[in-house]
């Protein structure tokens, strides 16, 4: 084996390198991208060798040469990719959440390639407002006043309490006080709102009366926040909604809650549980209500605020929404989503996220088959296929206990590890999402698509046959 001192004296010139590649490449790759190339290839191996990793040799002109060309393609292709989610997980946040319809996508791509009336209104023929294309359908639907369409939700949060709230107190459950997805925690969206967070209850359990008793002069906000990710479960008591309303009216505060993903659908007769919908919250007097534009409502990242006319005046007043404003795509591609919702039917059939949640066990069970059937005997000899009943997620925070009945694609290799398996699917050019579970890759097909089948199988056919080779 040859030594550290020798392997690093071994790497070769940058600049050596480069006249190589030159020649072997399109002249229309820029010099840039293959000193980039070289580097990082030649970086990572001194790293490697520095690492002490043993699988480190003297590499030929040649060998260095494919890598650099394999970096070079790499480098030449988008960071943000298409991949194919085996997982199981609907609302995927690490693999883009909600997936748009076709008929979002056209609006969203003719807003991005046209001009458009965004911030002009077409009949009076001056200044309109980028909200009012969605602020109606959204009151429509949701029942609300009035509405606003912001960033995000944790945008939404921030803004609703900055405006009601700054220097002011706000109560709200200690078993709501919720961290979503590592960066969104609500004592800190709290504070840096400016209001002053008074917790009440105990973990577990919160009454009316410990509201009651915490409203002081300083009081303007009852706070009420979705669990969303986590659940207590046992002795447990959370006060509803419509009793903090109660509250509320009778000593002149607002009531906000903050649900997350938000359905407006009820979705228990599908054999998910049962939620409350944006409409009832609104319909329980909730002043003001916060959710996700791309979780249970299937569209672009967004954060809808919808409740009482008076208040949605002030938020919108405020500086900092210019600055949580959403953009044109956001706008075009919401529209449409929000507009199946004039009826639920069109809704489950057409919002990808909620007809993936719907499916039933034997729809995702025909679809396993058929890749099953596409696959045929292509991966004898390297793979064992199977397929057995599993459970899949709803994901984005919502129903976090609650497990979907679907049917997954199982794969036992007999080459390779299912580690060195997972990683292969992962570094093809369409990267396969699966997971390992009870000594098997599992490939959950509720969350692959109809048209994507063809992909899935060739790419399963493409790790095992290894022609797309390991690309370190
Ligand atoms: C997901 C979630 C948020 C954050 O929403 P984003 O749209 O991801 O910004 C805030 N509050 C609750 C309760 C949530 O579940």
């Amino acid at each position: 084996m040859t030594d550290q001192h020798t392997l690093l004296r071994l790497l070769p010139k940058v600049d050596e390198s480069l006249l190589g590649l030159r020649s072997a490449v399109s002249a229309e790759i820029p010099d840039l991208v293959l000193k980039l190339a070289v580097r990082s290839v030649v970086d990572a191996e001194r790293n490697r060798i520095l690492a002490g990793d043993t699988s480190c040799r003297e590499l030929s002109v040649d060998e260095w040469q494919v890598r650099f060309e394999r970096a070079v393609v790499r480098m030449q292709g988008p960071n943000l990719k298409r991949v194919i989610n085996g997982s199981g997980v609907v609302i995927h946040t690490n693999l883009g959440r909600s997936l748009l319809p076709p008929s979002a996508v056209t609006a969203l791509g003719q807003a991005a390639g046209h001009y458009s009336n965004l911030e002009f209104n077409l009949e009076t023929g001056k200044r309109g407002s980028r909200y009012s294309l969605v602020e109606e359908i959204v009151c429509d639907i949701s029942g609300a006043e009035a509405a606003l369409v912001v960033n995000n939700n944790a945008a939404a949060v921030l803004l609703v309490l900055e405006t009601l709230a700054a220097d002011k107190e706000v109560i709200v459950s200690r078993g709501q006080l919720v961290e979503i997805g590592g960066s969104f925690r609500i004592p800190d969206v709290m504070a840096k709102s400016g209001a002053n967070m008074v917790e009440v209850g105990a973990t577990n359990r919160t009454h009316l009366n410990d509201y009651e008793q915490a409203i002081t002069d300083e009081t303007s906000l009852l706070l009420k926040v979705h669990t969303s990710n986590f659940r207590i479960i046992g002795f447990t008591s959370e006060v509803p909604a419509s009793d903090l309303v109660t509250l509320a009216r009778q000593r002149g505060l607002a009531v906000m809650e903050d649900l997350g993903s938000g359905s407006l659908i009820d979705l228990s007769p599908y054999g998910l549980p049962k939620e409350p919908t944006v409409q009832e919250i609104v319909r329980a007097g909730v002043d003001v209500v916060t959710f996700s534009g791309d979780k249970l409502l299937g569209g672009p990242q967004a954060g809808i605020i919808v409740g009482r006319k008076k208040i949605i005046d002030r938020i919108k007043r405020n500086p900092l929404n210019r600055a949580l404003r959403i953009d044109k795509f956001t706008l075009a591609a919401l529209e449409t989503i929000l507009r199946s919702y004039y009826d639920f039917d069109t809704a489950l059939r057409e919002v990808p996220t909620l007809r993936l949640l719907v499916q039933t066990q034997d729809e995702i069970r025909r679809r396993a088959r058929r890749l099953l059937r596409r696959l045929g005997g292509q991966l004898m000899g390297c793979c064992e296929l199977g397929q057995q009943a599993t459970m899949s997620r709803v994901g984005g925070g919502a129903m976090p206990e609650h497990g979907l009945p679907s049917w997954a694609v199982t794969l036992v290799p007999g080459s390779m590890t299912l580690a060195q398996l997972e990683r292969g699917l992962r570094a093809l050019d369409l990267p396969i999402v699966g997971r390992i579970e009870n000594e098997a890759l599992l490939l959950d097909m509720r969350t692959v698509l109809d048209q994507e089948l063809a992909e899935l199988a060739a790419g399963l056919v493409t790790v095992f046959g290894g022609d797309e080779g390991d690309s370190a």
